[in-house]
């Protein structure tokens, strides 16, 4: 059975994409991989169809590492409704469910086997693998989020440094690392680490052309975001960023008042809680998940149409994770962020505090740089992420950029005006200050402070009058973002010159401007809140099959205990709508509609449709 029959046959889909096949054949006969694939690209089928293909060649189970065992559950439920024979072992079974799936694994009966890290490399689960491949009985390993093995990434997991066993203790048995994180330290991290330096490395296109990224200067956030979910995605599935757990608490309650269905994550919630938000996040329809960086790894709901950040994240790598999380079903979705001043000086104080050796730093810095600069960019987003990646593209007609080209200006003058205003007041004083004052000198403020410190004599008081405080931040935020201005820590978040104060002053650097306009209306129409985007396209007949499916799969996933759309995507449901099929034959090729699933579904989605007619 080939590569392509088993993903018509077992998972319901016609054919396979991007670079898929290529890593299933290559996987499947023996050889190593790195797989490189952007969040949303469908990485799970390239170790699943290899296990189920191994397995049916008489080699042997496939052991799965993935670090979030909060999901495996979802997974294995999954693999269920496909007719795969598939277990998990973690900290979340009792002893005696342990063992069974441990006496299963042995007894041969399984074709993948979910595991945490720190449980794949205990002595007695090591041993329990030495059984199993001393018979040939060790198909193949998988290593899922496989970036977690980096300590240049955000998810760092310790454990997964013990993974290096794998290679010398099982020779023989190929390996499969997967990522979405895809820059060159954390790359070289995996092979080092993981010991796959002669593994085939595939790299797919990082692009998702299906998400809009828009990145909006921050005035009052919270606003802001509303009209945001309000005017582009009522009632619809999404997750805010926040960077930390009381700005998260504060976001989802006013949120919540505001009429939108907001739940809150982070680490610092009771676990039952928290379990409960993401169970709901991942069960119900048209959830808000508010949340820091600690939800979302594993997170394989494919309907989420938006990522917001309220907070800048501290690299693109992270970025780019937490934002692909949005729109894995291919159809249209949004990446917003709301990004100020505020956000430049926090993340640059936070690496200037922490403990870390000073190399760490330094490679920190660069990346927020370069998150920085795509912040503050006036041209092509996408190009520019892509381009971080090392792709090269053009531009993508698909971001606030190309959509609405922003206009800009020379800002190099004020700039110079703002950079002389800092010297001037630390020759004077002695001392350095905040933004807040320094802005005031420049705009001839007489505040308790300017008296206080007589900075009204300065020559540089008042020399931006006419300016409005918003464009004095954008120039700082600019300057900040191109290293010309330093914040030191403490509790005033001081400026000061640096080295690269100097080529702007002397007028070799010039500084762009986004010329400030009002957030721009909505273009898309208001979405009708109940129906997905797939069913956006339904006639009127169709839609009432299409909500009619809907209830019929809500109970299932009940009855299951799984979320609605491991039983059938929304658009599975909506070409049934269509089709209106009234014999088994008529479902085969409907997308997402696998042997399995036609033989334990289609009678009653036949039903189900001969009912609405
Ligand atoms: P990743 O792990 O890379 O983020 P997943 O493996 O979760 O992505 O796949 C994302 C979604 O795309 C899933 O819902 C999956 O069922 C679907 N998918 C993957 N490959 C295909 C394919 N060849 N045809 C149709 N749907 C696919
Ligand atoms: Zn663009």
């Amino acid at each position: 059975m080939s590569a392509l029959d088993i993903l018509r046959q077992v998972f319901g889909y016609e054919a396979f994409r991007g670079p898929q096949q290529d890593i299933v054949e290559h996987v499947t006969e023996g050889g190593d991989a790195l797989v490189l694939m952007p969040t949303g690209g469908g990485k799970s089928l390239c170790y699943q169809i290899p296990a189920i293909a191994r397995q049916r060649m008489g080699l042997g189970v496939t052991v799965v590492v993935s670090p979030l065992i909060a999901l495996m559950h979802d997974q294995v439920g999954a693999l269920h409704e496909a007719g795969v024979e598939a277990a998990f072992l973690n900290s979340s079974l009792g002893s005696e469910a342990a063992a069974a799936v441990e006496k299963r694994l042995l007894r041969g009966e399984l074709t993948l086997l979910y595991a945490a890290p720190e449980r794949v490399t205990t002595p007695r689960f090591l041993a329990q693998l030495d059984a199993l491949a001393a018979r040939g009985q060790l198909a193949l390993f998988a290593i899922d989020e496989a970036h977690c093995v980096s300590q240049w990434g955000h998810d760092f997991r310790p454990e997964y440094r013990a993974l290096t066993v794998l290679h010398g203790r099982f020779a023989g048995v190929p390996r499969i690392a997967l990522t979405a994180t895809a820059d060159a330290l954390t790359r070289a991290d995996i092979v080092e680490r993981l010991r796959l330096e002669n593994a085939r490395q595939f790299v797919s296109s990082f692009d998702r052309p299906n998400i809009r990224y828009t990145i909006v200067e921050k005035k009052e956030a919270l606003g802001q975001l509303l009209r945001f979910i309000e005017r582009e995605h009522a009632g619809e599935s999404g997750i805010v960023y926040c960077q930390s757990r009381r700005r998260v608490e504060e976001v989802a309650q006013s949120l919540a008042e505001a009429g939108v269905a907001a739940l809150p994550y982070h680490a610092g919630l009771d676990p039952a809680l928290r379990q409960q938000n993401q169970n709901r996040f991942l069960r119900e329809e048209g959830l808000v998940m508010v949340a820091t960086i600690a939800f979302g790894m594993g997170i394989d709901k494919p309907d989420v149409r938006f990522v917001g950040h309220l907070d800048m994240p501290k690299n693109i790598e992270g970025y780019y994770q937490e934002t692909g999380r949005s729109g894995r079903d291919g159809a249209a979705a949004d990446a917003w962020m709301a990004y100020g001043l505020q956000d430049v000086v926090n993340q640059r104080r936070m690496i200037d505090e922490s403990p870390a050796a000073e190399e760490f730093k330094h490679v920190m810095r660069g990346k927020l740089d370069a998150l920085l600069a795509l912040a503050e960019a006036t041209d092509c987003r996408r190009m520019r992420l892509l381009g971080y990646f090392g792709e090269v593209s053009q531009p993508c007609g698909n971001c606030d950029n190309c959509l609405h080209p922003p206009a800009v200006h020379d800002g190099s003058e004020l700039a110079r005006k703002l950079l002389s205003c800092i010297y001037r007041v630390h020759q004077a004083s002695g001392i350095s200050f905040g933004a807040g004052h320094l802005m005031d000198i420049l705009r001839g403020k007489q505040t308790e402070k300017v008296a206080q410190y007589g900075h009204e004599q300065l020559s540089t008081f008042g020399i931006a009058r006419d300016v409005s405080e918003s464009e004095l931040r954008a120039v700082l935020r600019q300057l900040i973002a191109i290293g010309a201005v330093a914040v030191d820590g403490g509790m005033f978040n001081t400026l000061r010159l640096t080295e690269g104060s100097r080529p702007v002053l002397k007028g070799e650097v010039k500084v762009q401007l986004r010329v400030s306009v009002a957030a721009p209306v909505a273009k898309r129409p208001r979405r009708e809140a109940s129906l997905a985007p797939a069913a956006r396209e339904l006639g009127v007949g169709e839609q009432v099959h299409y909500i009619n499916l809907k209830a019929w799969r809500a109970e299932v996933a009940r009855a299951h205990n799984l979320p609605a759309y491991l039983i059938f995507h929304d658009a599975t449901l909506a070409e049934i709508a269509q089709r209106q099929p009234s014999s088994l034959s008529d479902l085969q090729g409907i997308n997402g509609i696998g042997a399995k699933k036609l033989e334990a579904y289609g009678a009653d989605v036949l039903r189900v449709v001969a009912d609405g007619k």
